[in-house]
């Protein structure tokens, strides 16, 4: 079965052709600045060469349609014709309280999902437009939506509920919903793999370090507790976003600086984080440690204030599941830089980590990083969330 996976935002859209058989990526791309002067798409087939073609792309049916033109396409195409694609795989951010599960998309369950906008203002519409333009473009082909939230819906009441009045939660449905789901599903399920173990005697700390990051508590396979919120802005300091703080900080700031509370949220979304701890050296961690290397302080203020923080959710997730037996590191920076998990390693030693150095300094592959014979296994692990969607596709439509 092929199995096209999306991810669409306002302005962009990813997409995979997978082989849901040999779990095989056929081909890959992006079509981005969508509705924007400049517009391209890059395409890639399976061993082959990237290629960006500028083209206008005044909306998303069109960059859906020229992505199965890419598809299809004698030279840089993989598959003969559009009857090649079996199902459609849909990334969806929010799906509140109403999906704790992947589901075929209907015209009923559009309309449910639609009722989840106002929880994400910013990308439930945009992946609501990417599947109509899918709809339009390809009415007779299945497809099936994957929410970030719908992992953490286990979540116990004690973990989602804020200490505010039971009314906001009652009639506004103000909670802790969390994201990154699909991730923290699929590296937990690895890590049992990895350990030989069943993930349902199994009690792992999941770390998903990208541009957004979250840590998750996955007890016996099931997500106990998340540091992303009712929206993605709460938990770790992040690339461009603050992560936790006092909420008097919003209204004091907009006071003192003579901006509205809006105002301040949004630098807290985009201009915080190590980006704006390191005083606007970079939001990326290569930079950040190019930086920090060559003696700016801030970028190493940034990178020990982010370290610190991932350590204290370690902390906490360790007590809330009164125990832990895997701590995953994974995303961009969780894979990748080592520097960052060596800074973190130091809060977690007491835990039976025994992280060694050597193991430490290796990236991007799935790696054992504690002794053989350490209390916690500590490890990386690759996350794929395309695969994720595309396996819960497959299985939907079984
Ligand atoms: P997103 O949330 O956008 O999917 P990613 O998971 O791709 O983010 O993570 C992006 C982050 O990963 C960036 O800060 C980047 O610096 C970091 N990263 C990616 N590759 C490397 C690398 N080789 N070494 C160090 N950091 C890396």
């Amino acid at each position: 079965m092929n199995v096209l996976v999306i991810n669409c935002g306002s302005s962009s859209l990813k997409y995979q052709l997978i082989n849901s058989d040999s779990e095989e990526v056929l081909a890959k791309g992006l079509c981005e600045r969508i509705g924007i002067e400049g517009s391209a798409i890059v395409h890639q087939p399976a061993g082959g060469e990237k290629v960006k073609t500028q083209i206008d792309m005044p909306n998303h049916t069109k960059a859906v349609q020229l992505v199965i033109e890419k598809l299809t396409d004698p030279q840089e195409g993989v598959i003969a014709s559009l009857d090649e694609i079996d199902a459609v795989g849909h990334r969806i951010v929010h799906g509140g309280e109403k999906f704790a599960t992947s589901v075929v998309l209907d015209d009923e369950v559009l309309a449910a999902i639609e009722q989840c906008n106002d929880l994400a203002p910013l990308h439930n519409p945009a992946n609501l437009i990417g599947i109509n333009s899918c709809k339009e473009i390809m009415p007779k082909v299945p497809m099936v939506g994957v929410f970030d939230t719908a992992f953490h819906q286990t979540m116990p009441k004690k973990a989602y509920l804020y200490g505010l009045p039971l009314s906001y939660y009652e009639k506004h449905k103000v909670r802790r919903y969390g994201f990154h789901g699909t991730s923290h599903d699929f590296v937990s399920k690895r890590a049992a793999e990895i350990m030989g173990r069943d993930l349902k005697e199994l009690k792992i700390i999941v770390c998903h370090l990208g541009n957004g990051a979250s840590v998750s508590a996955v007890k016996y396979g099931e997500s106990v507790d998340t540091s992303m919120g009712l929206t993605p802005l709460e938990g770790l300091i992040m690339g461009t976003r603050s992560g936790d703080l006092d909420p008097a900080i919003v209204t004091f700031i907009a006071e003192k600086e003579g901006i509205s509370a809006e105002e301040v949220i949004s630098i807290c979304n985009k201009k915080s984080g190590v980006l704006g701890l390191s005083d606007g050296v970079s939001s990326d961690f290569r930079d950040l440690g190019e930086a920090a290397e060559a003696g700016n302080q801030e970028a190493e203020t940034a990178l020990e204030t982010y370290a610190y923080r991932v350590g204290k959710y370690i902390g906490a997730y360790a007590a809330a599941m009164n125990g832990v037996d895997a701590i995953v590191f994974t995303a961009g920076v969780g894979e990748n830089n080592a520097q960052a998990r060596g800074l973190i390693g130091q809060y977690i030693g007491f835990l039976g980590t025994n992280i060694d150095p050597e193991k430490n300094k290796k990236r991007g592959e799935e790696i054992i990083l504690s002794d053989a014979d350490a209390k916690v296994t500590t490890m990386v692990i690759p996350t794929n969330e395309e695969l994720a969607i595309a396996r819960e596709t497959v299985r939907l439509m079984k």
